[in-house]
C-alpha cells in the first residue's frame, strides 16, 4: 500500500488551503473560550476570533515561546464549562441535545464530549534541565489522531499489516514511543515494543524474529548496530537478512552517523534504507521522509507550519532558512497557536508535490538544534570565534575511527566566569588507534574552526552508555553560564 489515507495526502493545493482555514478558525475559537493562556493573550493584544479566518491572519496572532509552556502547562489545556462550551458547540450537536429525548441525548453528548476534551494520557517535553518535567496532554480525540498520523508514517516508510516492527525508542512518557506501538496497531503489523535498553537481547530478538521495520533514537540505534556486528564477531549467528527499513528521529542526526549505522547493519547482513523523522512533545506527532533527503512529510490537517527568520521572526520563502513553528489545528488537551520550536531547518520548508505523490509539505533536512530552548540557537561564541555547534557534531561524526563522541565548551576554571573557554571532546576511539585519530580530530577542528580541544580518551562502550541513558544524546554541549 503506498498512501494510508490517500484523501488527505494527495489532496490538492487549493483544497488543503480551504480545510486548514476552516480548521484554523475553529481552533482559535476553541482556544480563545478554553485555554487560559490563550483567552489572556488574545485579550491584551485586541484580537477577537473572529480576526483570524485566513492563513495570512495567522501573524496577527504573538508567537508562543517554550518558556510560556514551561511556565504555566496548566492554561495550555482546553478546559471547557458549562458556560464557555455553548459557545464553541457545532449547532448540529446543539440540535440534537434540543430535539431529541433530552435524558438520553444528553448523555451521549456528554460522552462526546468526554472524549473530546477529557486528558487521558501526557508526554513530557524535553529540554528542562531540573524540576518537573513539563507535561503536555492527549484526550481521547488527541490519541486517534495520533494513532492516525503513525499509521502514515509507518505505511510512508514502507510498513504494511506483514511488516515486523521494532520499537526501541526509549518508552514511559516520551511521544515516539507510543506513536510507534499505535502506527503498528492500527496498520495491523506485529510490533515488538521493547524500549531501548538491554541492547544484547535487542539484537538476538531482531535476528529470530526477522524484524522488517526498526525504529529508535540515532545514538540507540548506532550503539545497537555496533552491539549487532560485535556479537557476530564474537561468533553468535546474527542475522538482520529482513531488515528493510531503519528510522531514526528524537535529535540531531549527522550524515556521518547515518553512514555508520548503515554499514554496521550491512556487516550483518541487512540491505535496507536508514530514514529520518522528525517531531516533538509540543507538536503531538512526528513527521518522516518517504525516502533519504525527501524531507519531512507534514500532516496538513493537523498543523499548519511556519518557517520564520531566525533574528526578525518574520515569515522566510519557500526552501529558504529559518526557525520553525506550528500551530495545532485539530488538537484537543494541550493546544499551541504559533508555537516557535527553536528548531532551524537548514533547507526550509517545500510545498511543491513529491516523487511520491504525496502532496503534504515538507520541513527539509537536515534540522538543527542545540539546547531545546537556548536563545542562541546553533551558534555560541568561543575564544571570541563564533563557533557553529551543528558542524562540531557534523565534523567528528565523519572522523572514522571516533566510535563514539561529546563536544563539551566550558571555561578552564568553571567557577571563574573571566577565565578562558575551553573545548574539551571526549573521544571514545577505535582500540590500537588513540593516538593517530586523537591528532586527526585536533586538527581537523583546529583547520576548520581556528580553536585547539583538548581530547579526554574514554572507553567507547562507558561514553555510549553514558550518552544513549538520556532521551536525547547531547553530543555537543555549551556547559558555561548554564
Ligand atoms: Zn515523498
Amino acid at each position: 500500500m503506498k498512501y494510508w489515507n490517500p484523501e488527505i495526502e494527495t489532496m490538492d493545493t487549493e483544497t488543503m488551503k480551504s480545510m486548514q482555514e476552516r480548521k484554523l478558525h475553529n481552533m482559535v475559537r476553541l482556544a480563545y473560550h478554553h485555554s487560559p493562556f490563550y483567552r489572556k493573550l488574545f485579550k491584551e493584544n485586541g484580537l477577537s476570533p473572529a480576526d483570524i479566518r485566513t492563513l495570512d491572519d495567522l501573524t496577527k496572532i504573538p508567537l508562543t515561546k517554550k518558556e510560556n509552556l514551561m511556565e504555566q502547562p496548566k492554561d495550555f489545556i482546553l478546559q471547557p464549562t458549562e458556560v464557555t462550551l455553548r459557545k464553541t458547540l457545532p449547532t448540529s450537536t446543539k440540535l440534537r441535545a434540543a430535539f431529541y429525548d433530552k435524558l438520553m441525548s444528553m448523555q451521549k453528548v456528554t460522552s462526546e464530549l468526554k472524549e473530546e476534551y477529557k486528558p487521558v494520557m501526557f508526554v513530557v517535553s524535553s529540554g528542562r534541565a531540573s524540576g518537573m518535567p513539563t507535561p503536555v496532554f492527549y484526550t481521547k480525540k488527541d490519541s486517534e489522531i495520533l494513532s492516525e498520523c503513525g499509521a502514515r508514517i509507518g505505511t510512508t516508510i514502507g510498513g504494511t499489516e506483514d511488516s515486523i516492527f521494532h520499537i526501541a525508542f526509549p518508552a514511559g512518557l516520551h511521544m515516539a514511543f507510543w506513536q510507534c506501538v499505535a502506527a503498528s496497531d492500527t496498520i495491523g503489523a506485529l510490533s515488538i515494543r521493547f524500549g531501548a535498553g538491554m541492547t544484547d537481547k535487542q539484537v538476538l530478538i531482531i535476528d529470530k524474529f526477522g524484524v522488517t521495520d526498526m525504529v529508535g533514537v540515532p545514538t540507540y540505534t548506532k550503539h545497537l548496530s555496533e552491539a549487532a556486528v560485535r556479537m557476530k564477531e564474537e561468533g553468535h549467528d546474527v542475522s538482520f537478512s529482513n531488515l528493510k527499513n531503519v528510522l531514526c528521529a528524537g535529535e540531531r542526526f549527522p550524515e556521518g552517523m547515518k553512514k555508520r549505522i548503515l554499514e554496521n547493519l550491512e556487516a550483518v547482513g541487512a540491505d535496507c534504507r536508514v530514514l529520518e523523522g522528525y517531531g516533538s512533545s509540543e507538536c503531538k506527532t512526528s513527521f518522516v521522509e518517504c525516502a533519504p533527503g525527501s524531507g519531512f512529510h507534514l500532516h496538513p490537517d493537523v498543523h499548519i507550519w511556519e518557517i520564520l527568520d531566525e533574528k526578525t521572526l518574520e515569515p522566510v520563502g519557500e526552501g529558504e532558512r529559518g526557525v520553525l513553528a506550528f500551530t495545532h489545528i485539530d488538537f484537543r488537551g494541550t493546544v499551541f497557536l504559533r508555537f516557535l520550536t527553536h528548531d532551524v531547518a537548514e533547507r526550509g520548508i517545500v510545498y511543491e508535490k513529491c516523487e511520491c505523490g504525496r502532496t503534504s509539505p515538507r520541513i527539509m533536512s537536515p534540522i538543527g538544534r542545540m539546547h531545546e530552548y537556548s536563545t542562541k540557537i546553533n551558534i555560541a561564541r568561543v575564544k571570541g570565534t563564533n563557533l557553529d555547534l551543528n558542524a562540531v557534531d557534523d565534523l567528528l561524526s565523519e572522523i572514522p575511527g571516533l566510535e563514539a563522541y561529546q563536544a563539551i565548551i566550558t571555561k578552564t576554571d568553571p567557577k571563574d566566569p573571566y577565565s578562558l573557554d575551553e573545548v574539551i571532546i571526549k573521544a571514545g576511539i577505535e582500540k590500537g588507534k588513540e593516538s593517530d585519530i586523537e591528532k586527526l580530530i585536533i586538527s581537523r577542528i583546529k583547520n576548520s574552526f581556528e580553536i585547539t580541544p583538548s581530547i579526554m580518551s574514554i572507553d567507547t562502550l562507558t561514553l555510549e552508555d553514558e550518552l544513549v541513558e538520556k532521551w536525547k544524546a547531547v553530543r555537543v554541549v555549551d556547559l558555561r553560564g548554564v
